[in-house]
C-alpha cells in the first residue's frame, strides 16, 4: 500500500461512525465517504453518482455481468448472449460460466491476436452475426498476465453502434495507465483499490446512471440500491487517497517503470537462455502494454519450478498457470494468444510497482541464470513435469 493510504485507513479506523447513521458521527463518516467518492470520480473521469462502492474487483465484475445480464434479459428475453474476450480474469470468466450453466446465458468468445488484443472488427462481426440477442460486451482494459492494453474506446464505440452496454474490467489499468470513464464510452467499469496502492477488500463499479444493472445483494439499499451493505469508510478513504496519488504521479511513475521494465526485458533476453517476451512489447512503450508488466517465456522449463527457485532467493513472481486436479495447466491467456502449450508452461510474470528499484531488477537478472538452469534440469529429469509436478506427484 502507498504510505499515505495506510495512514488514511488507520485514521478512519479509529473514527466512530456508520455513514448511514443520522447522528453527528454518522454524518461525519458520510462526509468522508462522499468526499472520497468525489475524489475517485474526479481521478477516473466519472461523476460521483456513478461510483458504486463494492468489496473489490471480483464483486464489481460479478455485479456488472450478472446484474446486466439479468436486467437485459428481463427487459427482452431474447437478450441472453454475452460477448466476452478469451483473456479475461477468472472473476469474469467464471461468472460467465455460471450464467451459461445455470441461467441460460450464451457466450460468444472474442478471440485475441498474438499480442492479446481484441480487434474492433472482431467485436463488430460477433455483434452483427446476431444483433438482437446481444446482452452485454465485456473486454478488460488491461490484462493481468501479459499487460496488454485493449483499444477500449474503439471497442465501446462498436458496442454503442449496436446499442449494447459495454463493461470493462479496469482492475489492472486504473492508476497504471490513463483511465477516463466518460471518454472511454464504457457503461460499466470495474476498479479495485489494492491494485493501485489502496487496501484489499474495497473497489467500485463505475456505472452510468442509465446502465441496465440489477443488484446481487439486498438489504439496506446503500450505494444507489445497487449494492447493499454498510459502507467501509476506512477502506474507501484509503482507496481515494491511493487513486488520487497514483493518478497524480502517473506520468513520472510510468516513465520510471518503463525504464526498469525495459532494463529487465533487455537483460533477460541478453542472458542467452532463449528467453522470449510475451504480448505487446516495444521498448519505451506504455500505450500497448502496462509500464510495470514483464512477461517472459523460458524454454524447456516449468514456470512453477522457476517460481519456487526464484522465491528461495527472494524474488517473488507469478506464472499465470492454474492447477487442475494437481496438474499445473498453462495459462488460458497465453493459449488464447496462440502460444504453444509447451512454451506456455515456461511462463514467468514479473511485475514492478512503486517500491521497485534498479537494484531489484539487477537482483532478478543475477538470480535468473541459476534458477533457469536448475528448472531446466528438473524439466528434463521429470520428462517435463518440473519441480512443481514432481512435488505434487510426490
Ligand atoms: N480483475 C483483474 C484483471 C484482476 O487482476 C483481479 C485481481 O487480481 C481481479 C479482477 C479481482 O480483483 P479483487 O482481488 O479486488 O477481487
Amino acid at each position: 500500500m502507498l504510505p499515505a493510504a495506510v495512514e488514511a485507513v488507520a485514521q478512519q479506523l479509529v473514527t466512530v461512525g456508520n455513514a448511514s447513521s443520522l447522528h453527528g458521527s454518522g454524518r461525519a463518516a458520510r462526509r468522508v465517504v462522499e468526499e472520497s467518492r468525489e475524489q475517485i470520480a474526479g481521478a477516473l473521469g466519472a461523476r460521483p453518482s456513478e461510483v458504486v462502492f463494492t468489496s473489490g474487483g471480483t464483486e464489481s465484475d460479478n455485479l456488472a455481468l450478472q446484474g446486466a445480464f439479468r436486467a437485459r434479459r428481463a427487459a427482452d428475453p431474447r437478450r441472453t448472449r454475452l460477448l466476452v474476450s478469451t483473456v479475461e480474469h477468472h472473476a469474469v470468466l467464471d461468472t460467465v460460466e455460471h450464467l451459461v450453466r445455470d441461467e441460460g446465458a450464451r457466450v460468444s468468445w472474442l478471440e485475441v491476436d498474438p499480442e492479446g488484443r481484441v480487434a474492433p472488427e472482431v467485436l463488430r462481426a460477433a455483434l452483427a452475426a446476431e444483433p438482437e440477442s446481444a446482452a452485454l460486451v465485456s473486454v478488460m482494459w488491461a490484462n493481468n498476465e501479459v499487460g496488454t492494453i485493449q483499444p477500449v474506446a474503439e471497442l465501446a464505440a462498436v458496442a454503442a453502434e449496436f446499442g449494447v452496454p459495454f463493461h470493462t474490467d479496469a482492475v489492472q489499468a486504473a492508476g497504471h495507465t490513463p483511465v477516463d470513464f466518460a471518454a472511454s464510452g464504457a457503461d460499466l467499469v470495474t476498479v479495485s483499490a489494492h491494485k493501485l496502492g489502496g487496501p484489499v477488500g474495497v473497489g467500485a463499479l463505475v456505472a452510468r446512471r442509465d446502465a441496465p444493472v440489477v443488484p446481487l445483494l439486498f438489504g439496506g439499499g446503500q450505494e444507489r440500491q445497487l449494492r447493499s451493505g454498510t459502507v467501509d469508510a476506512p477502506g474507501i478513504r484509503g482507496f481515494a487517497v491511493a487513486v488520487e496519488e497514483s493518478v497524480r504521479t502517473l506520468p513520472e511513475e510510468t516513465a520510471r517503470l518503463v525504464a526498469l521494465r525495459d532494463r529487465l526485458v533487455r537483460g533477460a533476453l541478453d542472458l542467452g537462455l532463449g528467453i522470449t517476451v510475451s504480448g505487446a512489447y516495444a521498448p519505451g512503450d506504455a500505450e500497448r502494454r502496462l509500464a510495470g508488466n514483464v512477461h517472459l517465456r523460458v524454454p524447456r522449463c516449468d514456470g512453477d519450478s522457476l517460481l519456487y527457485l526464484l522465491d528461495a532467493v527472494g524474488v517473488e513472481c507469478s506464472t499465470g498457470s492454474a492447477c487442475q486436479a494437481g496438474v499445473p495447466q498453462p495459462s488460458h491467456v497465453l493459449l488464447a494468444m496462440g502460444v504453444p502449450e509447451e512454451e506456455a508452461r515456461g511462463a514467468l510474470r514479473l511485475t514492478l510497482g512503486h517500491t521497485s528499484s534498479e537494484a531489484d531488477v539487477e537482483a532478478v537478472l543475477a538470480a535468473l541464470p541459476g534458477a533457469v538452469e536448475r528448472a531446466q534440469r528438473a524439466h528434463d529429469a521429470t520428462g517435463g513435469a518440473g519441480l512443481g509436478g514432481a512435488r505434487r506427484a510426490g
